[in-house]
């Protein structure tokens, strides 16, 4: 980290910048130049406190050389992290894994007829959520662990792994029984307590961007989850608010390859939220795999309108079938291939 001095900043200031970094226990490297004087902090941790540093008198601003975030940082491992879920399936490499299903968990019959029809079409991962993060309270909340049962029972009779979201404190214990992987929803991406407690609930994460939120944020949010000891976390790309009123979000393709860049963690496209219409989650689901996502995460429903929620943006069964089909030579196009199952479909 750097600290830049004004134009003309006293050598007294100087040295309460050198008095605050060696505070805060980190050592001091002052470098007067022709312009202004420069003071390195040697040994940052990730911990220090900038605030403290950029409320000096003389201060004009300061850089980070490496990034805040760091342990889930490229600088800091940069070998791709690789997840390997309870049915063998690998995140984060050559694979590009297809993770399908409900937005909720409704019924007994819906979400097994869903699991068989997508993991015939080549899901490996089955979603569906158990408690539902609703803009409004009087909207289906989910069926709690009854939907979780659903889950596991879909799961013994496909082998498709399961990913549902855990969405407080109260419910991770209960969440993390069932699951393979842990949701965090959008809504929820800086609940810190909650990050906390995905990251000590011993099962993989998939961390969701919140709504408004930079790729900055998601990282530290991700380091939340890594500090705790749980190293196998998937960040998911599912659009951001924008100005126009087109779709329900902006789905920032962008942030694919960003997060490749500056991360170590797989990334996750889901262009069902991230668009909001199911028009347009084949082209983007499509782009996605193209601008080099390590997986999908689609909503896909038996009968959408019928849909407790989000039949809006839900692909139909065939839909499903179609674009699984139009994914394979995408991704063999840039050396990938869509991830099969490694176990029957059925028994
Ligand atoms: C979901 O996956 O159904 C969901 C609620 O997603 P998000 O948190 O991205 O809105
Ligand atoms: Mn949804």
């Amino acid at each position: 980290m750097l600290v830049v001095m004004k134009h003309g900043a006293t050598d007294g200031q100087v040295r309460d910048v050198v008095r605050a970094i060696e505070d805060m226990g980190y050592r001091a490297r002052p470098m007067p130049g022709a312009q202004r004087t420069t003071v390195g902090l040697v040994g940052n941790d990730g911990r220090v406190e900038e605030s403290r540093l950029v409320g000096i008198e003389g201060v004009l601003r300061v850089i980070h050389v490496s990034p805040p975030y760091k342990q889930v940082s490229r600088e800091w491992w940069p070998e791709n992290t690789v997840i390997e879920l309870s049915n063998g399936v690998r995140i984060g490499e050559k694979d590009v894994v297809v993770m399908a299903g409900p937005c909720s968990v409704e019924s007994r019959e819906q979400i097994l007829e869903t699991a068989h029809r997508v993991a015939e079409a080549g899901a490996t991962v089955l979603r569906g959520g158990a408690f539902k993060p609703r803009t409004s309270p009087y909207s289906f909340q989910g069926l709690g662990e009854e939907g979780l049962q659903l889950l596991a029972r879909a799961r013994e009779e496909t082998g498709l792994a399961i990913v549902t979201e855990a969405l407080d404190t109260e419910s991770m214990g209960l969440v993390a029984e069932y699951t393979d992987v842990i949701q965090i929803g959008a809504r929820n991406m800086q609940n810190y307590s909650l990050l906390r407690a995905a990251g000590r609930a011993g099962k993989p994460v998939l961390l969701k961007r919140g709504m408004a939120a930079t790729i900055k944020e998601l990282l530290l949010a991700a380091e939340y989850v890594v500090a705790e000891g749980e190293s196998r976390v998937m960040l998911c790309e599912r659009g951001v608010r924008n100005f126009d009123t087109h779709a329900r979000n902006l789905f920032d393709l962008t942030a694919i390859v960003t997060i490749h860049e500056l991360s170590h963690l797989p990334v996750v496209a889901d262009p069902s939220h991230g668009t909001g219409a199911r028009s347009k989650v084949g082209p983007l689901a499509r782009a996605a795999v193209a601008a080099g996502a390590d997986a999908l995460i689609l909503e896909v429903h038996p009968d959408p309108p019928t849909a407790a929620s989000d039949g809006q943006q839900s692909l139909t069964l065939e839909q499903f079938d179609a674009l699984m089909a139009e994914l394979h030579p995408i991704a063999n196009a840039i050396g990938r291939r869509i991830a099969r199952a490694r176990v029957p479909a059925h028994g």
